[in-house]
């Protein structure tokens, strides 16, 4: 990663101005990452920008012990109001709140968790690695609501078979329609006995499991910065900026084509220009919509901004015991054991039937083995401390993860009276989940109760209070795709309805999310993207 270091800054900004790109992509993460990775291998020559600067491992990724910090590890870091995963351990990875605001009416908070560093959220996703189907790529033909995707599944299949082996995602192969199996380092684990319990009950209910899909990448490290940008630079084809932060994308007033980008420096606030045949955006879906406002470009559909959408997360939604493992009589055993261990029930609800009242699905990603917190006990002191004891290793618990409707009104816009630590005029988000949300959401605390009364579960609580949207951190839609400049900004290649040498490879040209998590489907369309551009660009098209 020497190109990406700072202490080569300058001859960077040397080579900068003597080469000539063909590409200028913006950002790092894995969206940016991959576009870098793919046309730097067909011999494209790139520039990437990124706000953040290069991590340093050995320096910045200090432990340090909760006694050192002010709150001992508990204190809430004003500057990340919203980021609700932010501790006192790990404030420094988040983007500083202060620095870089949004705005959104009081009654509807919205969680928006950034990372500006090379390699973006790459750094520290949770990896969990999943397909779309065609049951959201042809989600309007299904059940009516919304818009298809301008392409299906068989469009994405050969670029996700590609993308998996890179992140090295680990799986079982399950012949799922809804969860189409990928290339995978094939999960032979057993199951505990509670978890075959589980299954068991779920699939008398003609509910299916199967296990986590993770990427294993290097090490457990899945990020663009070890897995896509080393390859990408390898081939002396990437110049790599960082703490550059792009304010605005820059039109040729002649050819109405885009040339290129002005940008200011992190730290000294100076502003430059970049200049490319092509403009990449990677910036991750609000951040690459927010530029594309700010730049008044590529919303002649007037759908810029709109269709905000990612997954609902309730966590701890229900949380029980399993008895015969009550007061460590059954300690962890991940294959073979009594209890411990996971597993992910992806959607299963309006697939074949037709739900009252609601549309699409969820998928829970659930445990056994764990210990139930203190708050589920009505008890003091002693009592308290022996039933926390008592159960410790004996819970289960799941994560709700349910789709979220794209919607036209769920839309962010510039809000012209406040700007950022450099000018730049930030995001207003305006979003709600609506009773399609809540009602899916009381499904699926029903049906987990049901299914942990099947096995023999004491169940300790359940609530389906979802966290404000944001908090899954997976938005979507803002820049969506479509057949049609007059209802989508992109088309089927990710390239800009109204300048054909814009694409942008993100979240934002997501049509409809499901209910899985959107990474590889992410780094698989920002991959054919760049397939599709190195291909115009050979035919001098673009
Ligand atoms: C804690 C956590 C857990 C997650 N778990 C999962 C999971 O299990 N599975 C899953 O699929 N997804 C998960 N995600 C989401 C996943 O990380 C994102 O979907 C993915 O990384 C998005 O990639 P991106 O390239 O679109 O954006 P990012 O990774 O955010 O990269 C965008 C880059 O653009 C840069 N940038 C932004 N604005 C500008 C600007 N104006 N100028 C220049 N550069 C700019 C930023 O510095 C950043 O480096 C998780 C995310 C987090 C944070």
């Amino acid at each position: 990663m020497a190109a990406a270091g700072c202490t080569g800054c300058r001859s960077i900004k040397k080579r900068m101005a003597e080469t000539k790109y063909d590409v200028l992509i913006i950002g790092s993460g894995a969206s940016g990452g991959m576009a870098a990775y793919a046309l730097t291998k067909k011999g494209v020559k790139c520039l990437m920008l990124d706000a953040g600067p290069p991590i340093d491992f050995e320096r910045q990724r200090v432990n340090k012990s909760a006694h050192e910090l002010p709150f001992r590890g508990f204190g809430k870091p004003g500057k990340l109001s919203h980021v609700f995963q932010a501790t006192e351990f790990n404030a420094n990875q988040w983007v500083d709140e202060t620095q870089v605001p949004y705005t959104h009416d009081p009654k509807e908070p919205y969680n928006w968790v950034r990372v500006r560093m090379i390699g973006g959220k790459s750094l520290f996703w949770a990896r969990m690695s999943f397909r779309l189907s065609d049951y959201e790529f042809r989600a309007k033909d299904h059940d009516g609501y919304g818009d298809n995707w301008p392409i299906s599944y068989s469009d994405l299949a050969p670029y996700y078979d590609q993308v998996e082996p890179i992140f090295r995602v680990r799986g079982r192969r399950d012949g799922l329609m809804q969860l189409p199996d990928g290339v995978f380092i094939e999960d032979t684990s057993g199951e505990s006995e509670c978890n075959k319990r589980f299954i068991a009950a779920a699939r008398e209910r003609g509910i299916p499991n199967t296990k986590m899909r993770t990427s294993m990448g290097r090490g457990q490290f899945a990020s663009s910065f070890n897995l896509l940008l080393p390859d990408a630079l390898a081939t002396g084809n990437l110049t790599i900026v960082p703490n550059a932060v792009v304010r605005e994308i820059t039109v040729d007033k002649n050819t109405g084509l885009a040339n290129g980008v002005n940008f200011l420096d992190r730290q000294s606030h100076r502003e430059m220009h970049a200049t490319a045949r092509v403009v990449v955006v990677g910036a991750s879906c609000l951040e690459s919509t927010r530029l594309l406002l700010n730049s008044g470009i590529a919303n002649s559909s007037g759908v810029l901004g709109h269709y905000l959408h990612d997954q609902f997360y309730i966590t701890q939604s229900v949380q029980a015991v399993v008895p015969e493992a009550r007061d460590g009589k059954s300690p962890n055993g991940f294959s073979g054991g009594f209890i411990g261990g996971g597993g992910y029930m992806p959607r299963f609800r309006n697939l074949k039937t037709k739900e009252k009242n609601f549309l699409r699905g969820y998928a829970l990603d659930w445990s056994t083995g764990g210990s139930p917190d203190a708050k589920y006990f009505p008890l003091y002191g002693e009592a308290l401390q022996k039933a926390v004891e008592s159960c410790r290793g004996a819970g289960f618990s799941c994560t709700v993860m349910g789709e979220v409707l794209p919607r036209a009104d769920s839309q962010v816009r510039v809000n012209k009276t406040v700007t950022d630590a450099w000018g730049i005029p930030v995001l207003h988000i305006q979003t709600h989940y609506t009773s399609n949300e809540f009602n899916m959401a009381k499904d699926a605390i029903a049906t987990l109760e049901e299914l942990c009364h099947t096995c023999g579960w004491e169940v300790l609580g359940r609530h389906d209070q979802m966290f404000p949207p944001g908090y899954s951190i997976h938005e979507l839609g803002t820049c969506r795709m479509g057949d049609s400049p007059k209802t989508s900004v992109l088309n089927k290649w990710n390239q800009s309805w109204d300048i054909k040498n814009l694409f942008v490879v993100d979240g934002s040209s997501f049509v409809t999310g499901g209910s899985q998590n959107p990474t590889m489907t992410i780094l698989s369309l920002s991959m054919r993207a760049s397939d599709y551009l190195a291909e115009q660009m050979r035919k001098g098209e673009i």
